[in-house]
């Protein structure tokens, strides 16, 4: 009899926890017991991200990035691991509301031939700060005066230039943070737009130079030394049409 029920459990298994005979195996035990005793995903349930309140650009991993909920997504499924899972894949939603985004849906994966789901919802909590750039920028920093002058006053050519100025800012903000205007001053026959980056100013006055065929006079005027001992210079771009 003891040799007979001995061949049965070599021909069958059972998992040695609760008997199971009818379940998926894993590494000796039915899926059920092995996952109760196995923790084979780790996952933080709620996570902070830095979001700047005035250009809405997110932290991520040290630098700023244009705020996308892809990319929140993203920066957590870093945050989840899952160390024994083979052929891992993620299928996730996530909701996002003005403090918080939901991430919820499941982990798939596998570990010995087995396929495993585990659900999974993680709360990013959304921080509002102030990055460098703006904060900069508030204080009325610039790198780029602008300076525009009219040979005749029509006052549609100034909206039409302060559009051009306003389009290039807006196009180059993706990539550069400091391509906003932070003052204008209003003259007789133009006015003087300061704009945080160098390279955005010296852009919209080549595209107003070229729209209405005027010439640009470049000069700069230096403005202390940074960290790194560079000398900081500010740029004028004098745009006459
Ligand atoms: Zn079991
Ligand atoms: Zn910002």
């Amino acid at each position: 009899m003891a040799l007979l029920s001995l061949i049965y459990s070599m021909k069958k298994r059972f998992c040695p926890k609760c008997g199971a005979t009818n379940k998926p195996f894993i590494q000796g035990f039915c899926k059920d017991c092995f996952l109760e005793t196995h923790s084979l995903i780790e996952l933080p349930q709620t996570v902070e991200i830095e979001q700047c309140k005035k250009c809405e650009k997110l932290l991520v991993n040290g630098k700023w990035f244009p705020f996308s909920v892809e990319r929140i997504v993203d920066w957590v499924r870093e945050k989840i691991k899952t160390k024994e899972l083979e052929n891992k894949r993620f299928e996730v939603n996530a909701q996002p509301n003005e403090e918080k985004v939901l991430i919820t849906g499941k982990v798939l994966g596998e570990l010995n031939d087995e396929l495993l789901e585990f659900p999974i919802g993680i709360e990013v909590k959304i921080k509002q700060v102030l990055c460098h750039n703006c904060s900069i920028l508030s204080a009325n920093y610039y790198e780029s005066r602008l300076q525009v002058r009219f040979e005749s006053l029509s006052k549609p050519k100034w909206k039409h230039v302060l559009t051009i100025i306003r389009e290039t800012m807006v196009e180059l903000f993706h990539r550069d943070s400091l391509a906003q205007i932070t003052n204008i001053e209003k003259l007789k026959n133009g006015f003087d737009v300061y704009i945080g980056s160098k390279r955005a100013g010296k852009m919209a006055a080549e595209r107003i130079a070229h729209k209405f065929g005027g010439e640009i006079t470049r000069s700069f005027s230096l403005a202390g030394i940074d960290k790194s001992g560079k000398t900081k210079k500010k740029f004028t771009f004098l745009v006459r049409i």
